[in-house]
């Protein structure tokens, strides 16, 4: 069974516009198929000490890159909507400290220019999988761009997403599963664990997986992390806090600095299993 139509109409982020996969160098880290990445940290930056306490320890348990929104997409508008610049500064701080990679999501066109100065990756959430502006903006950049797949989108949009970015000028983009709404399980988004393995048949992009944003409770986070792992995803983005149940966003589903560690030590077992190298 096919899930695209025409695959043709993937002219820049289709496997036939180029032969290799696409590798991604950020600084001393290369995001490709034969080596793992593991981007966390918490949903929100909210404070100084928040961002160094959690560098800390995932640099410590080997992971590359942390994570921290500064700018929240927040269904409520009573919620906390994040700390803005100050997020982002508390983030690239830390990042440097511990000789980490750092990720942030991008909201707007307006944020995009300035947000290259304090991170090494742009995310572009669910909610802007289809932002036009913000694609074609991103696009004239040359930061790299993980894009999450939207809330109820299909292959074809997200790869027609991806396209635009790449039109633009833009090779480095990361193709990122977190989760779809189907009506069996609504509300609750589900992880969608063939993603990997059907889009590799399209695309050289790569795919990372987010376990969190579609998880009921922490155990589950755990699980869909390790089944990503398995069933091809070459990178984790996944959500901690030192204190979860205290998070300002996303407590449900925010693993402990504890649990985390136990994560990765699992996942590097299955990776000795496998034919990756963790790097
Ligand atoms: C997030 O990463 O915190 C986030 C809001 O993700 P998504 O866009 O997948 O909901
Ligand atoms: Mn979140």
């Amino acid at each position: 069974m096919s899930t695209i139509n025409d695959p043709t109409e993937f002219r820049l982020t289709g496997i036939s516009s180029r032969q290799k996969e696409t590798l991604i160098y950020i600084r001393n880290h290369l995001i490709s198929s034969k080596s793992f990445t593991m981007i966390a940290g918490p949903c929100a930056v909210e404070s100084r000490e928040q961002m160094f306490e959690i560098a800390n320890a995932i640099s410590e348990a080997g992971a590359q890159c942390i994570r921290g929104g500064a700018f929240k997409p927040r269904t409520s508008p009573y919620s906390f909507q994040g700390l803005g610049v100050d997020g982002l500064k508390y983030l690239k701080e830390a990042a440097s400290r511990y000789n980490l990679l750092s990720i942030s999501e991008v909201m707007s066109v307006e944020q995009a220019d300035s947000m290259k100065d304090f991170v090494d990756i742009l995310q572009i959430g669910s909610r802007n999988m289809q932002n036009f502006n913000l694609l074609k903006a991103v696009g004239k950049m040359s930061i790299p761009v993980l894009l999450k797949r939207g809330i109820v989108s299909t292959y074809r949009e997200w790869l027609l997403a991806a396209e635009y970015i790449l039109l633009g000028g833009n090779p480095n983009v990361i193709l990122c599963e977190r989760g779809i709404r189907n009506s069996a399980c609504f509300p609750q988004p589900v992880f969608d664990v063939t993603a990997h393995h059907r889009l590799k048949k399209i695309t050289h992009l790569p795919i990372f997986a987010d376990p969190s944003h579609a998880s009921t409770d922490r155990e589950e986070v755990i699980n869909i992390a390790k089944a990503a792992l398995v069933s091809g995803f070459t990178g984790i983005l996944v959500e901690i806090h030192p204190d979860p149940d205290k998070a300002l966003s996303d407590a449900h589903h925010s693993l402990t600095i504890k649990q985390f560690r136990q994560l990765i030590n699992e996942l590097k077992t299955l990776i000795e299993l496998s034919k990756m190298e963790w790097k």
